[in-house]
């Protein structure tokens, strides 16, 4: 068996499966990206930098990625809001696939390997069309030409919802019903014109393609008729993920995404995000209220596993800031403690320390491996900080074991993307007055120094003076829990 301990859960076996690569040592994966009609909310970003940590969590395992991401420019949404705008559809489209690639520079999300566009597809999806109509799963009617479910004995196999079984709502709501479909499950491949929308030509009469088919053409056209990972919203799953798959398998006669990765939804304030309820927050707002990009990343990625229900409020952010101060106080302490070991501890014996970095990593590694559980895998980062902060308190810690915590902490950090950090131009004024202290202390001016240390404590920074120097930390913002 291959080197991966990695357990995916797949929402199409409904349990947690061993995941490996089906071909060589890379990744093919495929993640159904923004319908640029709007600015992404925070339960989109959620779904944004779950791809991301799962991303970064299989390079972490050591797969190569070949990650194909798509923009949906041309649908129901981005169609009527060019209508709206009164701007032709890719003007539309192009201004939010900007701000949308914007909004995840500050969430430290890596680019895919293949960012596309479904408007540069188009020709491939008449192709898919021709080929299930010759195949007989599917049927052209009025100019238009939908997806025969009956025809797929397969239908149903990832949401547990069958022809048969579907009711009205449910198939209202989501699949369009239509005077030309024969079925109400049925769904539309190609749209015929109607007037004010923007056309191609077919071989059945100008129209656009249907949303399901524009990811299936996608996937294929980049990764191949099998993929190893389909993800993409729960609220996908139906009828978005059960129609790519009708559709691509019909036409290839084989298995579409061996696994299928849905990450929860995300409620806001204890409510489903909405229009309707006028609840919706975008980044911009939250990075507006000076919420630093860091802390709202690890708040969602790591305060909850990312298939539970995860409620974000202010104080969820709020929470992963505080938690992040700490882990930056310690990268902090830690270049301290590198600096001031001289070469002569090289020699010395481990201390605890040795065996903190073993077990921690142990325990990383199987919070990862089991279904990428990041709550568990940060409370391991946290036992890593208190052995190291134990061991560099009592003086007893090697420059060859701070050394390895450090390396240890960059790993770490290839998911997390936070734990490095620049220091600010506050931390710039207070280690400034820091050394006008010490001067200060140097030159037996006390009055001096203990009034730049009053100063500092009625801004909520206190210090400690200790063998390697003044340190220095927040109060009340950053309690010191560890
Ligand atoms: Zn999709």
């Amino acid at each position: 068996m291959g080197m991966s301990a990695l357990q995916l859960y797949n929402t199409l076996t409904r349990r947690k499966q061993p995941f490996e690569p089906a071909k060589a040592n890379t990744v093919r994966m495929y993640t159904c990206g923004p319908t640029v009609y709007d600015v992404v909310h925070v339960g989109n970003l959620r779904t944004f930098l779950f791809y991301d940590v799962l991303r970064r969590a299989l390079q972490y395992k050591g797969f190569q990625m070949k990650h194909v991401m798509n923009i949906t420019d041309v649908d129901d949404k981005t169609i009527n809001g060019a209508l709206q705008a009164g701007v032709p559809l890719p003007e539309y489209t192009a201004k939010y696939t900007e701000v949308f690639l914007a909004d995840l520079e500050p969430m430290r999300v890596e680019p895919p390997e293949h960012l596309v566009r479904a408007t540069e597809h188009i020709p491939q999806m008449v192709e898919l069309t021709k080929t299930l109509l010759e195949k007989g799963h599917a049927y052209e009617s009025g100019g238009s030409v939908y997806f025969n479910v009956a025809s797929f004995p397969g239908y149903g196999k990832l949401s547990g919802k069958r022809p048969g079984t579907l009711s009205v709502s449910e198939t209202h709501a989501r699949i369009e019903s239509d005077e030309y479909k024969d079925d109400v499950a049925d769904f539309a491949l190609w749209k015929a014109a109607k007037p004010d929308e923007p056309t191609w030509d077919s071989p059945w009469g100008p129209g656009r393609p249907g949303w399901f088919i524009e990811c299936s053409v996608m996937a294929m056209t980049h990764l191949g008729e099998t993929i190893d990972i389909h993800s993409g919203g729960t609220d996908l799953i139906f009828p978005h993920h059960e129609n790519e798959i009708a559709q691509s398998e019909a036409a290839t006669g084989k298995p579409f995404a061996r696994f299928w990765v849905h990450p929860g939804f995300l409620l806001l304030n204890g409510q489903k995000i909405s229009k309707s309820l006028g609840n919706i927050i975008v980044l911009k707002e939250l990075l507006d209220d000076g919420h630093d990009p860091a802390a709202i990343r690890l708040a969602l990625i790591a305060t909850a596993h990312y298939r539970t229900q995860f409620n974000f409020t202010v104080e969820s952010v709020k929470d992963a800031a505080r938690g992040l101060g700490r882990i930056h106080d310690f990268m902090d302490r830690l270049e301290e403690a590198l600096a001031a070991a001289s070469a002569d501890t090289e020699a010395a014996e481990e201390s605890s320390l040795t065996a903190a970095l073993a077990e921690a990593e142990r325990n990383f590694d199987a919070a990862i491996d089991d279904d990428l559980n990041l709550p568990q895998a940060l409370s391991h980062v946290f036992d890593l900080m208190r052995g190291a902060n134990s061991a560099m308190a009592d003086g007893t810690a090697t420059r060859s074991e701070l050394e390895q915590t450090r390396a240890l902490m960059r790993k770490f950090d290839r998911i997390f993307a936070v734990f490095e950090h620049e220091k600010g131009t506050v931390d710039a004024e207070i280690e400034a007055k820091i050394r006008e202290r010490d001067e200060a202390r140097k030159e037996r001016d006390f009055a001096r120094a203990d009034q730049i240390r009053d100063e500092l404590a009625s801004a909520g920074i206190v210090l400690e003076d200790g063998p390697t120097g003044t340190r220095w930390r927040r109060v009340g913002k950053r309690p010191g829990v560890i």
